[in-house]
């Protein structure tokens, strides 16, 4: 494989039947890098069917057969590690380092889930009478469709397809318009590890309401996963009530990174530089709001901005890149009315703050002090490199405000007092809590939000079980 992207040859491989074409764009010029199909309508419907036909032979291959699969996907991935990554780099605009940890993380999933694959279980018990046997199976859902979004194209994609087809499901795979390059990738990967054809299907559009709206009236869709924002995820969840189909989501999150005034100052910038500018700051985990104590905000403000002045901007296929693009207009926009609101609010601008004169849809690295807690950079979601720092008085203030949020998906403590991290930690209404560490992600690991911040979990041991199914056979022997 040569360590560079042929985007021709990948869309001649691709030929869905399709509804015209739609472009995506380079984020880091704003010019056109393709053209992709738009599959809609009847094109769906077939892409159903054959999920749907392919569906029992894949459940009643042999366990072992999958996890092999997986495993040659796996192997096949980081051995296309170089132009996966610069793919990405390309489509999303994230660094070099970003996209090439992004694909040892995706490759992960295929992994971890082959090793899921011949581990699923049942139980024998006795019935409490005694008068019968209770077996348990699992069984996978059935035809999947998985809805990804841009900030992570292949990770986003592995931690469902990789659970998905160790269980024994097909899946429809629909990446978010901004990046579905990566995806068509992996489904010609998945191709070559041995994935059966009719078992996994990318359909790519520009108009996923629609799309996905047809997927799930058909019947035959019994299982829906979805990684993106809160109010799709709320408006699917509506969707999938109709026909009552299994539906996990992986959604926002609001983030605070808790810096108690015992902290170890040099660890906390490191694991902020970590939690807030991975992925340009574009992550569902990233810290979103900076809660300090008084003693230390001055100082953590200081060391914070020094590190966040000195990134190098510039596209994300430069090799010396460490802040790339943001992945489109919208968001570059959206980022330019919040930190101006916060300074209209009296928010301090230490480093950053207002947008770079280049083409592209760059945004700086901005550490603002003296946010207001009840600013939209305080309340709400903010993708991208910047830093609110907030000062709370004392631990039991700033576990309230990390609490006040109807999200729940991370959040960060750091104190040199394990103890007291610990019990701040678990105070946290999140379903992820780094202590100690701004990295927190881990194919292992059980992902996924409280409250508003998603139903369900991916990755770990329960990762798997988004896909199956429990049926029980009362036994007499
Ligand atoms: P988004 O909700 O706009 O889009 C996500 C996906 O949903 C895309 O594939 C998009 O095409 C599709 N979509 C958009 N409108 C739809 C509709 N009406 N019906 C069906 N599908 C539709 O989110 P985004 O901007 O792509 O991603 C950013 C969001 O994703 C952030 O809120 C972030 O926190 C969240 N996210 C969460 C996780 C997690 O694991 N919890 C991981 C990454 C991103």
């Amino acid at each position: 494989m040569p360590d560079v992207v042929d985007v021709d040859l990948l869309l001649k491989g691709y030929t869905p039947e399709a509804d015209g074409t739609f472009t995506v764009l380079d984020p880091s010029t704003g010019e056109p890098i393709a053209e992709v199909p738009r599959v809609t309508g009847a094109a769906v419907d077939r892409a159903v069917e054959e999920a749907a036909r392919a569906l029992p032979a894949w459940a009643a291959t042999a366990p072992r057969r999958r996890a092999e699969i997986l495993h040659a996907a796996h192997e096949l991935m980081l051995a296309e590690l170089e132009p996966l990554a610069l793919l990405m780099s390309l489509e999303m605009g994230k660094t070099r380092a970003d996209a090439r940890a992004e694909v040892r993380y995706a490759a992960e999933f295929f992994r971890w889930f082959a090793e899921e694959a011949v581990r699923i279980g049942g139980e024998l018990r006795i019935a409490p009478s005694g008068a019968n046997r209770i077996l348990t199976v699992h069984r996978p859902v059935g035809v999947a469709l998985l809805l990804t979004p841009w900030n992570f194209p292949a990770a986003m994609a592995t931690r469902k397809l990789a659970p998905a087809l160790a269980a024994g499901c097909t899946a429809l795979l629909k990446p978010a318009e901004d990046t579905p390059l990566t995806a068509i990738h992996l489904a010609d990967l998945l191709a070559r590890a041995g994935v059966p054809e009719g078992v996994v299907h990318v359909l790519t559009t520009d108009r996923p309401g629609e799309l996905v709206e047809r997927a799930l009236a058909d019947s035959r869709v019994r299982k829906l996963s979805f990684t993106g924002s809160t109010p799709i995820g709320r408006a699917l969840l509506h969707q999938t009530a109709d026909r009552i189909v299994n539906t996990s989501l992986e959604l926002g999150g609001n983030a605070p990174f808790l810096v108690l005034e015992d902290a170890d100052l040099d660890a906390a910038v490191e694991g902020a530089m970590f939690a807030k500018m991975r992925n340009g700051g574009q992550a569902c985990t990233a810290a979103n709001r900076f809660l300090v104590h008084p003693a230390v905000a001055d100082e953590f403000a200081a060391l914070l901005s020094a590190r966040m002045a000195a990134l190098t901007v510039g596209p994300g296929t430069d090799e010396a890149t460490q802040l790339g693009p943001m992945v489109n207009a919208r968001r570059q926009a959206d980022l330019i009315a919040r930190v101006d609101a916060a300074v209209s609010g009296g928010a301090r601008v230490h480093t950053g703050g207002s947008a770079l004169e280049r083409p592209g849809f760059y945004y700086p690295a901005t550490v603002l002090s003296r946010v207001d807690r009840g600013s939209v950079l305080s309340v709400e979601e903010t993708f991208g490199p910047v830093a609110p720092i907030v000062e709370v008085a004392d631990d039991d203030d700033a576990v309230a405000l990390a609490n006040s949020t109807e999200y729940g998906l991370a959040a960060y403590v750091y104190s040199a007092d394990l103890g007291r991290a610990l019990s701040v930690a678990e105070r946290l209404q999140s379903g992820m809590v780094g202590v100690n560490r701004g990295a927190i992600s881990d194919p292992a690991a059980p992902f996924g939000g409280l409250k508003q911040s998603g139903l369900g979990r991916e990755g770990g041991f329960e990762g798997v079980h988004e896909y199956l199914e429990v049926s029980y056979l009362a036994v007499d022997w």
